[in-house]
């Protein structure tokens, strides 16, 4: 493997060693299934609710409220599907935002189709959705609201608190993709009057394939989900499937260490080490604009727009060195480039010419100083070659 520079935390993190380290038993001799009475199936059993316990208390929530499932995808479909159509009764009206992750927009897609009406409630340029909007956009027969907390290209940060006031003043559900939020700022379910929340253990530093959502259940009237995977009764029914132990064990970890993370003072070095790479970019190059409001932001996220350059080729040239993203995501929109940054109303060059920045745990100072310098280089060569020769 050649040493990258990760740089790339909003696609996927790294597995702490700690995690790796606690999942391995129950690769090996731990093997039970936790719904086995004897001795082994005890143990797992045991190590699923120590789990539940440590991301239940990551985001300020009851263990009974995780439900375990195979990731925020998942989570995100049992949500808005599960909850849409279990509320059909009371209405088929659902509000979400125009800058949600596909995971969100699919299955909303989904029930539009079935008779739902969706709307989608549009973000400033700033990239943060204003809550009147939302209100506006509440009429008669709408049952959920779905937002998200943290957005995966430019990291702006969302009025949970106060749309989650306005929904449960309301009675209608609410649920946001807290994914990229989830251990990187604080979050708490009861602060963010929250029904419902999609979590994943691999944006922060756990393994593949795990994540939960968690459902409050103590909600008035009582929100009892559609499950979309039916079979053995697991997780009380909502979410059947034997469960992936050392997945959830290593989820339990992360949320651990996380947790500790945010406690000491993880959000403000990422801040720093943000503000010096975007700092150390506009010194030193023109045409350097961020995108989405610099100030609600997620402290490790970083989105610019490049004047005068092809992002896509801008990042070929520094490929083997570093991993970054082009802004735009083409790949996940087909081609037409992001939807979350037509949201923000950018023109095609503006969109063409990002670069997303998603810092970690495990970047220092020196790499940070490593894609300033690269950038610089790239960037003023890739200006040069395109700049009209004179005569
Ligand atoms: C990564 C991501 C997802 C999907 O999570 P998986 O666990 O990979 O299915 C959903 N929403 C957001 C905002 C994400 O960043």
């Amino acid at each position: 493997m050649i040493p990258l520079i990760y740089l790339d935390h909003h696609a996927t993190t790294p597995v702490d060693p700690a995690v790796v380290a606690a999942m391995l038993p129950f690769l090996t001799e731990r093997f039970g299934n936790p719904s086995s009475r004897h001795a082994l199936g005890q143990d797992a059993h045991a190590a699923v609710e120590e789990a539940r316990a440590r991301v239940a208390s990551l985001i300020g929530a009851l263990p009974e409220d995780i439900v375990f499932t195979s990731g925020a995808t998942e989570s995100d479909n049992l949500a808005i599907k599960g909850a849409a159509r279990a509320l059909a009764g009371s209405g088929r009206r659902i509000v979400t935002t125009a800058i949600e992750h596909p995971a969100v927009l699919e299955p909303c897609r989904t029930l539009e189709r079935e008779g739902f009406t969706i709307h989608r409630v549009p973000v400033g340029t700033d990239g943060i959705v204003e809550v009147g909007e939302i209100e506006a956009a509440l009429e008669p027969g709408t049952t959920l609201v779905s937002v998200m907390a943290a957005n995966n290209e430019i990291g702006t940060l969302q009025p949970l608190a106060e749309i989650g006031a306005l929904c449960r003043s309301r009675g209608i559900a609410f649920h946001s993709d807290a994914v990229q939020a989830l251990g990187r700022v604080a979050l708490d379910v009861d602060a963010a009057s929250l029904d419902l929340a999609s979590l994943s253990a691999h944006k922060m530093y756990g393994p593949k394939g795990v994540g939960a959502l968690y459902v409050r259940r103590a909600r008035r009237p009582r929100l009892k989900l559609q499950p979309q995977a039916e079979g053995g009764g697991q997780e009380k029914g909502i979410r059947s499937g034997t469960l992936n132990v050392p997945g959830i064990v290593g989820f339990g970890e992360a949320a651990r260490l996380a947790h500790a993370a945010l406690d000491d003072g993880e959000p403000a070095r990422l801040r720093a080490l943000r503000d010096a790479l975007l700092g150390g970019l506009t010194g030193s190059l023109a045409g350097i604009t961020v995108n989405g409001s610099l100030e609600f932001r997620l402290p490790g996220n970083l989105h610019v727009s490049i004047d005068g350059v092809e992002a896509e080729t801008l990042l070929l040239s520094l490929g083997d060195r570093f991993a970054l993203s082009a802004g735009a995501a083409c790949a996940e929109a087909g081609g037409k480039g992001s939807h979350v940054l037509r949201a923000l109303g950018m023109t095609d060059s503006r969109v063409y010419s990002s670069v997303r920045f998603g810092l970690g745990r495990y970047n220092a100072r020196l790499d940070v100083d490593a894609v300033v310098d690269a950038l610089i280089s790239a960037v003023n060569a890739a200006r040069e070659r395109s700049a009209p020769v004179r005569p």
